[in-house]
């Protein structure tokens, strides 16, 4: 029997680069369903390479055009975030890849994870805006989340065979971004063209800024606390900038387990999708030759404060974390808009963090006021900075 998939998210870089797994094991997987927010032309051509059962495109203003060409190939088509929603409750699902970037995946997430599919996650947001419940739910389910993100992938793989050994600590790593080494000074005229140059990876706009700030190490801290079940002071972030160790744990008698490979996302994808099993591929290998030096380093987070913001939010949790998160969505779109600049960014987010409403102990309608409030908060300082 296929593993029939749900893709969230296809036509994006996680979407594309899952198709791409798809594609090269058609006897193993299958693409059930796929979604998309606007790029409704790449939706329909891998619809019609694909064939999956059902398409949803959330935007709804593209919806006669996806219609009009696949209701010929009899493929299900649906619009709207509501439908996003419902798509996964299908029982035809095996398994739903999280690939959509934000607060836009939480919903469908939890929903997916309330009918018992098997998760693939990349949406880290999901994790960092609600991981109290999006863990919970999947505990009482009976439902295994297994991480898409390269770190937690690496970790993930490294804990096992170890589950009953105690974890000291475990050692996130990170590129640094493109301005690595860069001070403060330096980085006020930075260009958005300059920010969405990563040197190891390429992805979508919105994660490749975050890698820019550290924002993304930070979101992945968080990602992290939920995943692992860790207390925060066992998160250490570490700069590497080959990106060839994805990430360690430090076990409680001093050994270090690591996971490395070529910074290609397919790996961890494909281990998400295939998990307990390795599948043999042809991607490219490791040549150490390439790599003789492996470096490391603190991060600087006094130049990126993102990151520090990420773990004030963990220590204040509640919805600091989904507080944080928002913020960063809009300051993000913001600096890509030519709204702010660079280290705005970390302002904005610092002082929508005084400001939205705190509460301690949410629920997931708290969770979505606070998402809400805060865009509205956040919107607000950034025009008032351009004044
Ligand atoms: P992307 O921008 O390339 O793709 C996003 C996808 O989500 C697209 O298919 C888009 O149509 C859909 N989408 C966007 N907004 C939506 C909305 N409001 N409603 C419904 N669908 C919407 O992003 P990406 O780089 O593929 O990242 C996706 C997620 O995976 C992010 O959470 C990111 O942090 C995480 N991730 C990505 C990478 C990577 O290499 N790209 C690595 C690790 C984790
Ligand atoms: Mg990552």
């Amino acid at each position: 029997m296929k593993k029939r998939i749900a893709i969230l998210g296809s036509t994006g870089s996680i979407g594309t680069q899952t198709l791409d797994i798809i594609r090269s094991f058609p006897d193993v997987f299958a693409a059930e369903v796929l979604t998309a927010d606007s790029n409704a032309e790449l939706l329909i051509k891998q619809a019609l390479e694909f064939l999956p059962n059902a398409v949803v495109i959330t935007n709804e203003k593209f919806y006669p055009q996806v219609k009009s060409v696949l209701e010929k190939e009899d493929i299900k088509v649906f619009a709207g975030q509501d439908s996003l929603e419902q798509i996964v409750e299908s029982e035809n699902i095996d398994m739903v890849l999280a690939g959509i970037v934000g607060f836009a995946g939480l919903r469908p997430t939890l929903n997916a994870i309330k009918h018992k599919k098997q998760i693939a996650l990349a949406n880290k947001e999901t994790l960092v805006v609600a991981g109290d419940i999006i863990t919970k739910t999947a505990r009482e389910e009976g439902v295994n989340i297994y991480p898409v993100d390269s770190e937690h992938s690496a970790i993930f793989q490294c804990l096992s065979g170890e589950f009953h050994n105690p974890v000291e600590k475990i050692i996130l790593t990170a590129s640094g971004g493109p301005f690595r080494g860069r001070n403060r000074s330096s980085l006020s005229g930075i260009t958005k063209a300059e920010a969405l140059n990563h040197p190891n990876w390429v992805m979508g706009n919105k994660i490749t800024i975050d890698s820019a700030t550290l924002m993304n190490k930070g979101l992945e801290v968080i990602e992290a606390k939920w995943l692992f079940n860790l207390n925060p002071q066992k998160i250490e972030v570490l700069i590497h900038p080959q990106s060839i160790i994805h990430s360690m744990v430090q076990f409680a008698d001093g050994s270090v387990k690591a996971q490395l490979g070529l910074p290609d996302m397919r790996l961890p994808i494909l281990y998400a999708l295939s998990y307990p099993r390795r599948m043999e591929t042809k991607f490219p290998r490791l040549d150490w030759q390439k790599y003789p030096n492996l470096t490391f380093d603190i991060p600087d987070i006094k130049t990126f404060r993102n990151l520090a913001l990420a773990y004030e939010a963990l220590k204040r949790e509640g919805n600091m974390p989904c507080i944080m998160n928002a913020a960063n969505e809009i300051a993000v779109e913001a600096f890509l808009n030519d709204r702010i600049k660079f280290l705005d960014i970390a302002d904005v987010i610092e002082q929508s963090m005084q400001k939205a409403t705190y509460v301690g102990q949410p629920s997931l309608d708290d969770y979505i006021a606070t998402d809400l409030e805060t865009r509205k908060i956040t919107e607000e300082i950034i025009k008032n900075k351009n004044k």
